[in-house]
């Protein structure tokens, strides 16, 4: 799995090339961009943090279901386009998914249950692009578990691959919004 720093990379290049600036659609993209690894909560309470680690809500149908409730009360709330907010929680939260079979994975089941409930079988991709993240499962040791050199180098991965993402795709945008106003004076 990417660290939180990896998925909130994917989830501020998804706003970037949003026309919406607002400041809660970022928390809120970044919110289901990370969505996915509540699952350590449940583990978490029982004393055992990866015990429901890469379950149901690394699936699409969870993804799509929490996505489109995003979007139904954003939309009502900032009287916006449901569709359009809902598709781009979606893609956050599929976002999130892809990055965890792109990344390699240490424990059995290996990747994900993306098909969920429709098949329990977990997918992981052939080629892995991401490193995974050291940790303990005892939650009283979690949290410092995650500070040490290994991953720090699985940081220094995402940002390799997604921030010249983010960089393009932020430019791309810039770049339609000058051209949109210069066409606009003319
Ligand atoms: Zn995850």
């Amino acid at each position: 799995m990417p660290t939180p720093i990896g998925h909130t990379l994917a989830g501020a290049i998804l706003f970037a090339a949003q026309k919406n600036r607002r400041v809660v659609f970022f928390i809120l993209l970044v919110f289901f961009a990370l969505l996915p690894d509540v699952d350590f909560l449940f583990g978490f309470i029982i004393g055992d943090a990866n015990r429901y680690h890469h379950f149901f809500t690394h699936s699409f149908i969870f993804v799509i279901l929490a996505g489109l409730a995003g979007g139904v009360i954003y939309a009502t709330w900032k009287k916006d386009s449901i569709l359009k907010s809902s598709a781009i929680f979606i893609s956050a939260g599929i976002s999130h998914v892809i990055l965890d079979i792109l990344a390699l994975d240490k424990r059995e089941p290996f990747g994900c249950p993306i098909w969920w409930p429709f098949s329990n079988e977990f997918v992981i991709s052939p080629v892995l692009v991401f490193s995974d993240v050291s940790r303990v499962s005892e939650s009283k040791y979690f949290i410092q578990s995650l500070f040490n050199e290994h991953n720090m180098r699985t940081i220094l991965i995402e940002f390799a691959v997604l921030a010249p993402l983010l960089i393009v795709v932020f430019g791309i945008r810039k770049l339609k919004l000058v051209r949109t106003k210069t066409s606009g004076l003319s």
